[in-house]
C-alpha cells in the first residue's frame, strides 16, 4: 500500500521550515517519506494507492513518550487509597504499590489497549513504558507489546524491577526480561529506583543489559527519600552507585526524574552517554519538587510518567513550570519534546522513522510561518488538533476515530477490567 497525502503543509520537525507539499509515505519499521508533484489516480481497480487530501492542513512528525506507564491507565477514579498519603513513600505504599499488586493479565492487557488508543489519538507512536505487576510478571511484556503492535504503536518495554517484594517477583522480573529480550522483544531492562534495588539485583540487571546491547531504565531521586536510602544502606549518592555498577556506561540508559542530585552526580551524568526523562506534571502531583534541567544534561526528553497520554501536555507544562525553576524558553520546551526521536535514533531502535506523521487540525486565529511555529507550539497546537495519525506509514487514527481497533470495545473492557481491579483492590 502506497498512501499520499496530498494539499499539506508540512512543517519540518527540525527546521520547522513550512512547506506546501504532496506527501508520498513509504509504508515499514524504517520508512520514509518524499515529496511528490503528482499524486496517482485512485479511480480504477488500484487498491495498493491510498489518497488523504489534507486540505492545506498542518502535517508535522507524529510524536513520542519518553517515560510511560500504562499500569495505572485503570486507576482514573479508582476508590481512595486505605490511608491518605503524606509523602512519597506512602504514595508508593499506600497507591502504586497496591494498584500493580492486583493486576492480572487481562487488566495488563487492557490497560496497554486503553493507553495505546489514547496514545494514538493524541498524536504519540512510539512509547516507552516501564511496567509493573509484581504477582502477573510472566509474559506481561509480550501481553504490551502485543497490545500496541494491535493499535499500531511502536514501543521499547521493560519491567520494573525491584526487591521490594521479596525472591519471587524479583527472579520472575529478571526471567521476563531475558524472555522477552531474547525473543527479540525491544526494550531496556527496567529497575524501579536506587532504593527498592539490592546491589546483587542492580548487578545482575547491568549484566543482562549489556548482554542484550541496551540500557537500564529506571527512577533516579524522584524524591529525596532515594537520597537518604542510598546514603544509609550503600554509604553513596543514587547516580553514583549506578555509575559504579556500570548503568550509566550504557547509551541506552534512561534515568526517570533526576529530582534531587547533587553537583558531582550532574556532572557524572554529563560524562556519560546516559539520558534524563522529565515528567513534570508527575512531579508536582506527587509534590517532589522540580529541577532545574539545564544544570543536569542537554539530553533531556520527556514523557508522561503514566499521568496521562498526551505529549503536547507535557511540554506545555514543561514550560509553563520551568518558568520559575530554569526560565524554560519555546525552543527548550520544544527540544526536550522532540528529543525522544533523537534518543531512539542515536540508540538505534526501530520504529520512529520519517513515515510516522500527524494530520494538525489547526485552524489558529493568527497565522503559522515559517518564523512563529514554537509560539503556536506552547500557546495554541494542542492534542484535540489531531486528526489523522500515520504509524510506520499507515493510518492508524483518520478523522479523530482509531481505525486499528474498535475504540468502543476497547474502553468497554477497560471499564470491566477497571471494576474488577477497584474489586480486588478492596479485599
Ligand atoms: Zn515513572
Amino acid at each position: 500500500m502506497s498512501l499520499y497525502l496530498k494539499n499539506a503543509r508540512f512543517i519540518d520537525w527540525q527546521s520547522l521550515k513550512i512547506q506546501s507539499a504532496n506527501i508520498k509515505v513509504d509504508e515499514g519499521v524504517s520508512g520514509g517519506i518524499s515529496f511528490v508533484d503528482s499524486i496517482p489516480s485512485t479511480g480504477g481497480s488500484d487498491s495498493s494507492v491510498r489518497v488523504i487530501d489534507c486540505k492545506g492542513k498542518f502535517v508535522t512528525k507524529a510524536f513520542g513518550c519518553g517515560h510511560h506507564h500504562i499500569y495505572s491507565t485503570l486507576a482514573r477514579g479508582m476508590p481512595a487509597p486505605k490511608k491518605i498519603p503524606m509523602n512519597f513513600q506512602e504514595i508508593l505504599t499506600y497507591v502504586w504499590w497496591h494498584v500493580d499488586k492486583c493486576l492480572d493479565k487481562d487488566m495488563i492487557e487492557a490497560s496497554a489497549l486503553a493507553s495505546a488508543l489514547y496514545c494514538a489519538k493524541n498524536g504519540i507512536t512510539f512509547i516507552i513504558d516501564h511496567h509493573a505487576s509484581p504477582f502477573n510478571i510472566e509474559g506481561s511484556l509480550t501481553t504490551i507489546a502485543d497490545a500496541f503492535d494491535k493499535v499500531g504503536v511502536s514501543h521499547l518495554l521493560c519491567y520494573e524491577l525491584s526487591d521490594r517484594d521479596g525472591e519471587g517477583p524479583r527472579e520472575a522480573g529478571l526471567a521476563e526480561h531475558e524472555r522477552f529480550l531474547a525473543g527479540g522483544g525491544q526494550g531496556h531492562v527496567g529497575l524501579h529506583a536506587s532504593f527498592t534495588v539490592g546491589d546483587d539485583l542492580l548487578k545482575r540487571s547491568v549484566e543482562l543489559a549489556q548482554k542484550h546491547g541496551t540500557g537500564l531504565h529506571i527512577h533516579v531521586a524522584e524524591d529525596k527519600a532515594d537520597q537518604v536510602a542510598c546514603l544509609k544502606d550503600h554509604n553513596t549518592r543514587v547516580v553514583k552507585r549506578l555509575h559504579e555498577a556500570g548503568g550509566l556506561s550504557l547509551p541506552q540508559t534512561i534515568l526517570g526524574h533526576c529530582i534531587h542530585l547533587d553537583d558531582e552526580e550532574k556532572e557524572i551524568i554529563r560524562s556519560t552517554e546516559a539520558w534524563v526523562v522529565q515528567n513534570t506534571e508527575s512531579n508536582l502531583n506527587n509534590n517532589v519538587g522540580l529541577a532545574n534541567y539545564n544544570e543536569i544534561s542537554e539530553k533531556i526528553m520527556l514523557g508522561t510518567d503514566g499521568m496521562h497520554c498526551d505529549m503536547l501536555r507535557s511540554a506545555k507544562a514543561t514550560f509553563l513550570s520551568g518558568q520559575p525553576v530554569e526560565g524554560t524558553g519555546f525552543d527548550t520546551a520544544y527540544a526536550r519534546f522532540r528529543n525522544v526521536h533523537r534518543y531512539i535514533a542515536e540508540c538505534g531502535f526501530k520504529g520512529d522513522t520519517d513515515n510516522n506523521l500527524v494530520v494538525l487540525d489547526y485552524d489558529s486565529p493568527t497565522e503559522l510561518t515559517d518564523d512563529n511555529f514554537l509560539g503556536h507550539f506552547v500557546y495554541g497546537i494542542n492534542s484535540s488538533h489531531v486528526e489523522t495519525v500515520v504509524a510506520q506509514g499507515k493510518v492508524i487514527v483518520e478523522d479523530r476515530v482509531l481505525k486499528t481497533a474498535d475504540e468502543a470495545e476497547i474502553l468497554d473492557y477497560a471499564r470491566q477490567m477497571g471494576n474488577k481491579l477497584w474489586a480486588e483492590m478492596k479485599k
